[in-house]
């Protein structure tokens, strides 16, 4: 259960990180862990920005979804730039996850009209699963990338823009993708 904020101004603060994690399409889970203000007050807010009612439930994320072709992509990409941030960066905790997804958002921008491929509460998700040891990092023996997999499959690891399936075809964001991770 949330703490309950000690000052106006340090509640005032939570509510502002609210606003931008909602704006962020972050789900009520996400807020209740990451911020102290009431399940109500979150669900209030998170109406009077959205126009909607907060999706009801728990997350139906898993590991597995961060396994699959272009969300391993998109995942180990913005892995990369929070772990950056994190290393050279006084950044941390949420606020490093929020400032990584911005960078993240620069550099693959969503197609107009669509949701990016990986939203703010998967990122977060990632994080979580990486600091329970659910997933972890590997390099690429191809590329020498740093990609998101399981602890098992650490070992002669070729990443999904290595060996891209046929279906998937080179698209331009693949190649901009391997163009981040390779220098990163
Ligand atoms: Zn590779």
């Amino acid at each position: 259960m949330a703490k309950k904020p000690k000052s106006v101004l340090e509640e005032s603060k939570e509510i502002q990180l609210a606003v931008e994690l909602i704006q962020f399409g972050a789900r009520l889970q996400l807020l209740e862990s990451e911020i102290s203000l009431s399940r109500d007050r979150l669900i209030n807010l998170y109406k009077e920005l959205r126009g909607e009612s907060p999706p009801k439930g728990m997350l139906p994320f898993s590991v597995d979804w961060f396994l699959t072709w272009k969300p391993n992509i998109h995942s180990s990409l913005f892995l990369g730039i929070y772990r950056q941030l994190v290393e050279h960066t006084d950044a941390s905790g949420i606020q490093g996850i929020i400032k990584a997804y911005k960078l993240y958002l620069e550099q693959i921008p969503p197609d107009e009209g669509e949701e990016p491929i990986l939203s703010l509460t998967r990122a977060w998700t990632l994080i979580r699963f990486l600091n329970s040891f659910m997933l972890t990092v590997t390099q690429c023996e191809i590329c020498g990338g740093e990609f998101v997999v399981q602890p098992y499959a650490q070992h002669h690891f070729v990443c999904g823009l290595c060996h891209v399936p046929n279906r998937a075809g080179k698209t331009r964001k693949v190649a901009v993708a391997t163009r981040i991770i390779s220098v990163a």
